[in-house]
């Protein structure tokens, strides 16, 4: 959820949803908190940062930006879902994935993974 007046993205909404291990990026951070106010919609975080067991449990792939940073941002609809992705691209985001069915965008900026990619799931 959205934890202050201004909207931005905390640390609390990035770390692993099981046991709270955070993963400091300050580019990646800042990068995040840009594309939101870009976008100026809230950014609902559905996962960030994922330890190793978590990731299994999310069926994440082995070599997972999410075991680094990514984002998954939740979208309402096809609007937001436009929004969402130009801003992410106009803040310098070079690796969105959405995924129709979960109604999730993904973004992250981890350079051992295909880069640049678009992908659609
Ligand atoms: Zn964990």
């Amino acid at each position: 959820m959205i934890s202050n007046k201004e909207n931005f993205i905390t640390m609390k909404e990035l770390e692993c949803k099981c046991c709270g291990e955070e993963y400091h990026d300050k580019t990646s951070f800042e990068m995040i908190n840009n594309a939101r106010n870009i976008a100026g919609i809230p950014f609902i975080i559905n996962s960030g940062h994922r330890c190793k067991s978590n990731n299994i449990k999310s069926n994440g792939a082995n070599k997972s930006s999410h075991l680094k940073i990514a984002f998954d941002i939740a979208f309402k609809n096809n609007k937001d879902r436009l929004i969402i992705i130009s801003a992410l691209i106009r803040a310098g985001f070079k690796r969105i994935g959405v995924y129709k069915n979960k109604k999730i965008i993904h973004a992250d900026n981890i350079l051992e993974n295909p880069y640049p990619s678009f992908w659609v799931k």
